[in-house]
């Protein structure tokens, strides 16, 4: 990784004790180059000390029933929550763990990076129901076949949220690099303190790998097949925020990363990538969302669907 220096400019950028709201309103017109504004969406941004009882009383507001919600995550914890707040999605609540927040007082461009994130999930869930698409609204999971769409939504969500802050950052950021001024992009956002997700990604390829060689090829049982699905999804989100942030550094994908590519782990799941990002970049645009939503789950069922198969079921 090249030495680099972020800068704010002079004018531009943000001074550093700009409040969640301040910034929200600053975030919400450059999310507009990036996705149309729904017709109707109100979006309440908490910064809560106790992150966890904010998003479980947000639950409890919606009529969700998730909770209790807890924070980590395969490849760490997260630091923001968005809850829809009404049935139609027109009302969201974004929450963000104060505790995180208080620490980036430096670094303004983290904070506006996860809340362009979040503040996009709103705005995507709404201009679905504004579409009419149903694809999100099935929640429950029965059969394999639920659980790979549901992975494959939830992963292409992250995928969109994060191309949707990198566009935020690199209009309000510039970073000085060798090759002189550059809009910031999402993928140097981690890169002073490594924690960025395409080294995440490849932490949980080892972490899972001697668990997934010994079940490859054995007859599992329910619970062992629940348990490969969930990592499954995990693996999915984690993939999604590294191929964001591979493409806002110029990369082609998370796949372009050696390391990613040639982990054991990451050759069982290429394929499967592969076949979401190009639904993902066949389907792209907000015109026909809800049909565009259908045939990216369509395919990605299908994608998890055969890799499950490696696994015998
Ligand atoms: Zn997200």
């Amino acid at each position: 990784m090249p030495d680099l220096t972020l800068q704010t400019h002079e004018g531009d950028g943000l001074p550093p004790a700009t409040s969640a709201d301040a910034l929200s309103l600053t975030i919400e017109p450059l999310l507009d180059r990036h996705a149309p504004r729904p017709r109707r969406l109100s979006v309440t941004v908490i910064v809560a000390a106790d992150f966890a009882a904010a998003v479980d009383e947000a639950y409890r507001v919606g009529g969700h029933d998730f909770g209790p919600f807890g924070a980590a995550r395969l490849g760490g914890d997260v630091n923001g929550k968005t809850v829809p707040i009404s049935a139609d999605h027109a009302s969201a609540r974004v929450i963000i763990d104060a505790n995180w927040w208080t620490r980036q007082s430096t670094a303004d461009a983290q904070r506006a990076g996860l809340l362009a994130h979040e503040l996009f999930h709103p705005r995507l869930d709404r201009l679905r129901v504004e579409a009419g698409s149903a694809e999100h609204l099935a929640r429950t999971v029965h059969t394999p076949a639920d659980g790979a769409r549901w992975s494959v939504r939830n992963a292409v969500d992250e995928l969109r949220c994060d191309l949707a802050a990198d566009s935020v950052l690199k209009q309000m950021f510039t970073v000085q690099t060798p090759r002189g001024i550059l809009p910031l992009p999402l993928g140097l956002l981690g890169s002073e303190d490594d924690n960025n997700y395409l080294g995440a990604t490849l932490d949980a390829f080892d972490h899972l790998h001697d668990e997934w060689s010994s079940l490859l090829g054995q007859t599992l049982t329910g619970e062992q097949q629940s348990l490969v699905a969930r990592q499954t999804g995990s693996l999915l989100t984690l993939l999604a925020h590294a191929e964001a942030e591979a493409r806002s550094l110029d990369a082609p994908g998370a796949f372009a990363i050696p390391g990613i590519a040639e982990h054991p782990v990451g050759t069982l799941l290429h394929s499967t990538w592969q076949q979401i990002c190009d639904a993902y970049d066949e389907y792209a645009g907000w015109q026909t969302v809800a049909a565009s939503d259908t045939a990216i789950a369509d395919a990605g069922q299908e994608a998890v669907l055969n890799l499950w198969r490696h696994f015998g079921f």
